[in-house]
């Protein structure tokens, strides 16, 4: 597995004396007296008193603690869509949680007053308060998001449990770069995740954009998913004009994807807009977008996608049988549903991957902002 070329441990961190959180359970020792997180894929090797470059996983008497175990930064209802996902439970309501820390750091995260936090932070929420507040609002899953889950996997799994017990699904909105261990304790809770490239994962891209080495690990994340647990996938691709727009690369993840995934496997590009550090790139142009799309459907997906560009035709679903709309969006709504009750196409009868049936929820008010 590819390692972090650059140091993984938050350096300016003052060392941490007291453990807070709870114990970590993704983790070994090493001869050299330090402890392997094996939570991602940097596969920090963090020494005493030191964090992992998270900044939220910390070892403090040789042990290795979820420093922010039970903290949330942020906690919405949100509409399935924005994740985005499409092919699961469309039209779903779910709570969206966060907690600090990310294992990237990517120059353009709109996220980055949560990710880039490295630090533990935020509002007490035990796993149960969590599990209670989605019955609460009528949610009928949880994701886990803004920041990437897989740093906070041992709580994230805690509430899952919890929120599955009540019959709500999980979905991890995900960086992919993990690794077998963490893949496994996912296999245990979750249902659905989105694994979002960006740039397609080229390397120059990767390294330059994101501090990390390469993609690869994402890919093999992805292979142990598919051969070892059920859960649902979705994969999203930013398309960053001029530096992480190449077609070559697309068509490049777009075979692998195919190849390895299959043909229904539903794939985002998703518009850029500038943010955080990269404010000095306009929106990827929605030309480029197309092109991209038409890579991906040359490639012989589909379902191929372009979002954050509401009402364009590409947010909506059409039939691999008859070409007619299955599914009409615009922006995170769904505004027709042209599938019966097993999912078929109604006009064709073409039998579609998607995992439903609509949610009633669709119609509903799907924002509201619980923490903050
Ligand atoms: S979860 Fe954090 S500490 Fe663990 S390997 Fe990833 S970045 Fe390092």
């Amino acid at each position: 597995m590819a390692r972090a070329a650059s140091a993984d441990i938050v350096p300016e961190r003052p060392r941490l004396e007291e453990p807070s959180g709870r114990e970590a359970e993704l983790f070994r020792g090493l001869p050299n007296g330090r402890v392997q997180c094996t939570a991602c894929a940097r596969v920090c090797q963090i020494g005493e008193g030191q964090v992992g470059f998270c900044g939220i996983r910390g070892v403090v008497g040789g042990r290795l603690y979820l420093l922010d175990y039970g903290k949330i930064m942020a906690a919405h209802i949100d509409p399935i869509e924005k994740k985005p996902v499409v092919h699961y439970r469309p039209g779903s309501k779910i709570l969206s949680v966060a907690t600090s820390g990310c294992s990237w750091a990517c120059r353009f995260c709109q996220n980055y007053d949560i990710s880039q936090r490295r630090q533990p932070d935020g509002v007490e929420q035990s796993p149960e308060n969590i599990a209670s507040l989605a019955v609460g609002y009528g949610c009928e899953g949880v994701a886990y998001t803004y920041n990437q889950p897989s740093v906070f996997i041992e709580y994230a799994r805690d509430v899952g449990k919890l929120a599955r017990a009540k019959g709500l699904f999980n979905i991890f909105v995900s960086n992919g770069y993990d690794t077998p261990e963490a893949v496994g304790v996912m296999g245990d809770f979750l249902d659905c995740i989105t694994v979002d490239f960006k740039g397609s994962g080229e390397v120059g891209f990767v390294r330059r954009y994101i501090s990390i080495p390469s993609a690869d690990p994402i890919f093999q994340s992805m292979l142990e998913m598919r051969d070892k647990t059920k859960i649902h996938i979705e994969v999203t691709d930013l398309v960053v004009p001029t530096v992480g727009d190449s077609l070559e690369a697309a068509e490049k993840l777009c075979r692998w994807l195919y190849d390895n995934l299959g043909p229904d496997v539903p794939l985002h590009f998703l518009r850029f807009h500038p943010d955080y550090k990269m404010m000095d790139l306009p929106q990827t142009p929605v030309a480029t977008l197309e092109k991209h799309v038409e890579v991906g459907r040359k490639a012989g997906l589909n379902y191929v996608y372009i979002g954050n560009v509401p009402g364009h035709p590409d947010e909506s679903t059409y039939c691999p049988g008859c070409h007619k709309v299955l599914i009409k969006r615009f922006g995170y709504e769904v505004l027709a549903y042209n599938l019966d009750d097993r999912n078929r196409c109604t006009f064709c009868g073409y039998a579609t991957p998607i995992v439903g049936p609509l949610s009633k929820s669709h119609a509903e008010e799907r924002f509201v902002s619980v923490i903050n």
